[in-house]
C-alpha cells in the first residue's frame, strides 16, 4: 500500500483554504515529499506527519510555487538537527535554482554536505526491494519538468494452508520462505518457496504529475496506474489561458485519466478563480472517478483501488 497526503493544493498563490503545492508519499518506513511550496513546513506540522524521517524531497519543476518552501524547511531541519541527511531530487534546472536559494539560506557558510542533490534523468531514480520510483519528462513551462511513478514491487502471497499442511511452524522459517529462501524442517524435509507462495500479485502504482502543459504521450507512460495526481488549474472556458501559461483544464486532465485508463484521478493545483464544484463537475463529466484534493487529504492506494 502507498499512502499519499496533500499538504498544499493551490495554484500559484496560496488561498485561505489552500497552501502551495506539496504532498508526502509514504511506503513502509519511507517518506518522500513532492514539491515544497512556501508555507509547507507549517502544513507538515498541521498534517500530523511532522519532520521525522522526512529525508527525501522530489521536485517536479523549478517554479517558485513548488520550491520556495525549501528555504524555510531546510533551514529548520538543519538548525534543529532533526535531519542527518537530506536528498533533493530534481531536474538540472530546478536543482540549479534550489542551490541558489539555499546559498542564501546558509550564507555566509556553504550549503552543508548533509544535503545531497540528485539530478533526475528519465528512468528509475530510487529503488528498494519493495518500491521503485521512475521519473518521466513532461512539458510545462521551462526545462527539466518531471512526473513520477511510485511502483510497488509485486508480492507473492504466503499460503498459510499449504504451510500448515507441510508442518511449517509459525515464525522465522516462514519468514525465510517469504524472502525466497528454502528451509529444512526438523524432520529433514526441504521446503522451497514455490511450495508455499502463490503467484505474484501486482502492487499499487501512483502516477504523480505536477504542472502540465501537454498531455500528448503521457497516457502511454502512466497507463493503468491506480491513482493519477495531476493539476487542473483552469476550466475549459479559459483554455486559451491554460495554453498560454502551460497548464491543463479540468477537462484535459480528465481526458488524460480516461485515455490512460487509470483507476482514480485526483486533481490538485486549484485556482482561486473557480468554485471547487465547477472544476469537479467538468472533470467528472468525462472521468467519473475524479476527486478534488484538499489540503491534508489522505489516501491509501492499493492495486486496483
Ligand atoms: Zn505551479
Ligand atoms: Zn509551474
Amino acid at each position: 500500500m502507498i499512502e499519499l497526503t496533500f499538504l498544499g493544493t493551490s495554484a500559484s498563490a496560496p488561498s485561505i483554504q489552500r497552501g502551495l503545492s506539496s504532498a508526502v508519499v509514504q511506503h513502509r518506513d519511507l517518506r518522500f515529499m513532492i514539491d515544497c511550496g512556501e508555507g509547507t513546513q507549517r502544513q507538515l506540522l498541521r498534517s500530523g506527519l511532522g519532520f521525522k524521517r522526512l529525508n527525501k524531497i522530489l521536485i517536479t519543476h523549478a517554479h517558485l510555487d513548488h520550491i520556495l518552501g525549501l528555504a524555510g524547511l531546510v533551514s529548520t531541519m538543519t538548525r534543529w538537527e532533526v535531519m542527518e541527511e537530506l536528498a533533493i531530487y530534481g531536474g538540472a534546472y530546478a536543482l540549479d535554482r534550489i542551490r541558489r536559494l539555499l546559498d542564501v539560506v546558509f550564507s555566509p557558510h556553504p550549503i552543508p554536505d548533509s544535503i545531497h542533490f540528485h539530478t533526475i534523468r528519465p528512468g528509475v531514480i530510487f529503488a528498494t526491494k519493495h518500491l521503485r520510483i521512475e521519473a518521466f519528462p513532461v512539458i510545462h513551462r521551462g526545462p527539466d519538468c518531471y512526473g513520477f511513478q511510485f511502483i510497488e514491487t509485486p508480492k507473492r502471497p504466503f499460503l498459510v494452508e499449504k504451510a500448515e499442511a507441510l508442518g511449517i511452524p509459525p515464525g522465522p522459517e516462514r519468514r525465510l520462505l517469504v524472502e525466497g529462501q528454502r528451509i529444512t524442517l526438523a524432520n529433514g524435509r526441504v521446503v522451497h518457496p514455490d511450495d508455499v507462495l502463490g503467484p505474484p500479485r501486482p502492487g499499487a502504482r501512483l502516477a504523480f504529475i505536477g504542472d502540465l502543459a501537454r498531455t500528448k504521450g503521457v497516457a502511454a507512460t502512466i497507463r493503468g496506474a491506480d491513482v493519477l495526481v495531476v493539476e487542473a488549474t483552469y476550466l475549459e472556458q479559459d483554455k486559451a489561458l491554460a495554453r498560454q501559461y502551460g497548464h491543463l483544464t479540468a477537462a484535459q486532465a480528465a481526458r488524460l485519466a480516461h485515455q490512460a485508463r487509470v483507476k482514480r484521478l485526483i486533481l490538485t493545483h486549484i485556482s482561486r478563480r473557480y468554485a471547487d464544484e465547477e472544476i469537479l463537475a467538468e472533470a467528472q463529466a468525462i472521468f467519473p472517478a475524479t476527486i478534488l484534493a484538499n489540503d491534508f487529504d489522505h489516501f491509501q492506494i492499493k492495486h486496483n483501488y
